[in-house]
């Protein structure tokens, strides 16, 4: 029989390592589970929210990405490591033991969601694609109730957008959405530009604090420059209704709150009885193998990877993600060899991060890069990395139209309650059947 291979998670790490595997010349039975039946590509979320690309751009089917995987939609909600099961949620709700020879945990990072009273009643996170496409019908709704209101106040608030966090999602979300909306005003005549408030809440003293300081000042100055407000050395402290308070005794009146101050690992992880850090992160050697296991492995943002090259552990990002799930796979066939493991050892090339209106901000090969050509190649990257040739093209295509054409402003609200228009039918029918006994008796 072949071993038995169960990979929990279908994101960047458990697509990697699926790929790698059915590659692989030895014959393994490979098992991906995944709530999700896409792989979403993270990177791409704050395009995705502003439009540049279509969401289904963003993602990639499981199914038809890994042929010769058997992909299952459920959850890893338990670990009997000692039977070398694990305790499994099916889509239709039923709990089921899966057996394995090997454990690949790969489940990811969630929201950071501190203790800030008020907080989860007002915010949304950036880390899905709902979350992002309700970020772009948000922002769009937000215009067209400031344009249909005569409420000086309502208007000010519906047109201020608040983000928590200067790491890459918030930079990156804020800088597209904000180029979008002020793509929209052309649509929204009595909205000017500068009636548009973007403030961007940062607890250190720098934002994007991957990339070098001179860089973190050229993204910061052209923020600025652009009207964005950029708070520097100060938290959230507590939202009342639409009033957000920050640590400078300051508030901000706004509508939209968006969460992006930071990720922590998915909590199933803390509750499988392995060894974690004291932020949840399971503990895995160079080699990938969760401490004190010869048949369990972890990568990506669930797992704390000693880095080898840089020192201390890799930081959470796709690129160390991906190279992390390479090694990890390799390693997982010569432990079926019974040849030793290799640890990884990892440079990264660099970085690249939008800033939206065409620039971005990054390094690459050491190189400080800034504008339109780090902008063009963070495009070329995320074609060349982004799995399937369809995804490629298609990916190719949404960004040489959106250089050609305007940029496609639509706003999709509708979709959130399909039955809408179905139950306003009913009602009117009702109210027809209503009117139609009362004249007869
Ligand atoms: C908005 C945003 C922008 C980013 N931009 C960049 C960037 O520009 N460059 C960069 O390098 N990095 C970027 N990152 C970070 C990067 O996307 C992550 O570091 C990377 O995706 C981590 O990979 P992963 O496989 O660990 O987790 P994920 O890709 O998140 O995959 C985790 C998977 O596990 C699944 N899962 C969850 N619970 C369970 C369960 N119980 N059972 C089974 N499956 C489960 C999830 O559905 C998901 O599919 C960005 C992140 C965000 C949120």
């Amino acid at each position: 029989m072949s071993p038995r291979v169960l990979i929990a998670g279908g994101g960047t790490v458990g697509f990697e390592v699926a790929r790698r595997l059915a590659r692989s010349a030895v014959d393994l039975d490979v098992t991906l589970l995944s709530p999700d039946s896409v792989l979403v590509y993270q990177s791409l979320l704050p395009e995705l929210a502003s439009g540049v690309i279509e969401p289904r751009h963003a993602v990639v089917p499981l199914r038809a990405g890994l042929p010769g995987t058997r992909v299952i939609s459920g959850e890893l909600t338990g670990l009997d490591h000692e039977a070398g099961t694990a305790a499994v949620a099916l889509r239709d709700g039923a709990e089921v033991e899966a057996p394995f020879d090997h454990l690949v945990i790969a489940l990811g990072a969630i929201s950071n969601v501190m203790p800030v009273p008020g907080l989860e009643e007002r915010a949304i996170g950036f880390s899905t694609v709902a979350e992002a496409l309700h970020l772009r019908d948000r922002v769009l709704d937000r215009m067209q109730l400031a344009e249909a209101t005569a409420d000086p106040e309502v208007r000010r608030r519906a047109l201020t957008f608040v983000f928590v966090g200067g790491g890459y999602s918030g930079v990156e979300a804020i800088g597209e959405l904000q180029s979008m909306a002020d793509d929209a005003t052309v649509q929204f005549a009595s909205i000017d530009r500068s009636e548009l408030r973007w403030v961007l809440v940062e607890a250190s003293d720098a934002i994007l604090p991957m990339v070098s300081p001179e860089l973190r000042r050229h993204a910061l100055a052209t923020l600025r420059d652009r009207g964005i407000e950029v708070r520097l050395e100060t938290m959230v402290e507590r939202i009342d209704g639409r009033v957000v308070h920050l640590s400078d005794e300051t508030h901000v009146e706004a509508d939209t709150l968006v969460w992006c101050a930071g990720m922590r690992p998915h909590p199933v992880v803390g509750g499988l009885g392995l060894p974690v850090d004291d932020d949840g992160q399971l503990l895995v050697d160079a080699a990938l193998q969760v401490e004190g296991t010869t048949d369990v492995w972890a990568a990506g943002d669930c797992a704390r990877v000693p880095d080898l090259v840089g020192g201390g552990t890799c930081p959470p990002s796709a690129q160390y993600a991906l190279r992390q799930a390479s090694q990890l796979a390799d390693n997982l066939v010569r432990s079926v060899r019974h040849q030793p493991s290799r640890a990884l050892r990892y440079r990264p090339k660099g970085e690249l991060i939008t800033i939206g209106h065409h620039e971005a901000v990054g390094e690459l090969f050491g190189r400080p890069l800034r504008g339109w050509l780090p902008w063009l190649l963070r495009h070329g990257y995320h074609i060349a990395r982004i799995p399937t040739w369809r995804r490629k093209l298609r990916l190719w295509l949404d960004w040489t139209l959106n250089l050609t054409f305007a940029r496609e402003i639509t706003e999709l609200g509708s979709v959130k309650h399909p039955r809408a228009a179905f139950e306003e039918a009913v009602a009117a029918r009702d109210a027809d059947l209503d009117e139609a006994q009362q004249r007869e008796s």
